[in-house]
């Protein structure tokens, strides 16, 4: 099934909670927030079966994500029932970290295939800083957990000119020690960014020439046919990494993901302003084919290029500028919708 620039529906990403343990400056820079009502979030079987209708039309991959996952109790039951579904290639977690250690076998042993963990810092106080909680130590032992339990796993960096540029060097080293890939991230103006300006990007380019002035040359590596966001990189003693370009060199020619918020509600873009409510008709007794209608003719009317929109506008500010917007409706939110 293809949108109307041709592109397949095929990553599905899986908020499971709105919640959160960090406040990172980029994400969740308020002191309050409007959470989602707890009565509208999923229960794990309407996940679940939404979760067959997105596989009977084309996804195989599904990432879940929030919010931080780890804070969804019994998150590996939620695992064990999306991995034992035929049609599935590949089932990932996006988490900071926190709570890692103490789940990680639990998730393993439900059938979870994949784990990246964000980081964005190695010092103690900066880290406390950028997500007002003590808790790099708890993150070191998720990460030291995952690469025990998993072999390997892939580590995030959100790049803040000012905040953290200067540990792009050390970053790699640290993703070579954990037999982690590091992926650098722009820093983006999604909803929830309410911090961000231009000057405070960290861009591919600078990325790039930051790790080349550390350890040599960089070569690209190539990667044809891959509608993956990261492009990756190999240094000269063959470690690798990755750059998320998504604010100056979107990828949404090729982008093939969607995101279901933890209500139900479905966002063809991250930049998106409205979604398909996908909970309203499943818990009016909607059946499988009903559902299977609606996420259909969503995908097949897709024209979305957010990242690419925001790119041409040039002169840009905050993606909502006013906290007002996105306390009336959450679901703008980059913790609402699942990073
Ligand atoms: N709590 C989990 C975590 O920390 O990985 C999952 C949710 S979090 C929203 C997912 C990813 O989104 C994280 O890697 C985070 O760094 C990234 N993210 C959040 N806000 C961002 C922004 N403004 N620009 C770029 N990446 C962002």
């Amino acid at each position: 099934m293809r949108d109307l620039l041709g592109r397949p529906l095929r990553n599905l990403r899986l908020s499971v909670t709105d919640r959160c343990n960090l406040r990172c400056q980029y994400c969740m820079p308020e002191d309050d927030y409007v959470w989602l009502p707890r009565e509208d979030v999923l229960h794990f079987e309407e996940t679940s079966a939404l979760v067959d209708i997105f596989l009977s039309l084309g996804v195989d991959k599904i990432r879940l994500t929030g919010g931080e996952p780890l804070l969804r109790r019994d998150l590996a039951s939620l695992v064990a029932m999306i991995a034992a579904k035929t049609g599935l290639k590949d089932l990932a977690l996006t988490t900071n970290g926190v709570l890692l250690e103490e789940q990680i076998e639990g998730l393993k042993t439900a059938g979870l295939r994949r784990i990246t963990v964000s980081l964005d810092t190695l010092d103690r106080a900066r880290f406390k800083a950028l997500t007002r909680f003590d808790q790099l130590d708890a993150v070191h032992a998720g990460i030291a957990a995952a690469r025990r339990v998993f072999g390997a796993l892939k580590i995030d960096t959100v790049v803040i000119r000012g905040v953290n540029d200067d540990e792009i060097g050390p970053l790699v080293e640290y993703g070579r020690r954990a037999n982690a890939e590091v992926r650098f991230i722009e820093y983006m103006d999604v909803g929830g960014a309410s911090r961000w300006s231009p000057a405070r990007v960290f861009s591919r380019q600078e990325i790039l020439d930051a790790v080349a002035r550390c350890y040599g040359a960089v070569t690209a590596i190539e990667e044809p046919g891959s509608t993956a966001p990261a492009e990756r990189f190999a240094l000269p003693d063959g470690t690798t990494f990755g750059i998320i370009a998504s604010t100056t060199d979107p990828f949404c020619r090729t982008c093939d993901r969607s995101r279901l918020t933890a209500d139900g509600m479905w966002y063809l873009c991250l930049y998106a302003t409205h979604g398909v409510d996908l909970r309203g008709p499943l818990r009016r007794g909607a059946t499988a084919d009903e559902l299977k209608t609606i996420v259909a003719a969503g995908w097949r009317g897709r024209a979305d290029r957010g990242a690419e929109e925001r790119l041409a506008l040039g002169e840009r500010r905050a993606f909502v500028p006013v906290q007002d917007l996105l306390r009336k409706d959450p679901h703008l939110e980059m913790h609402t919708r699942g990073g």
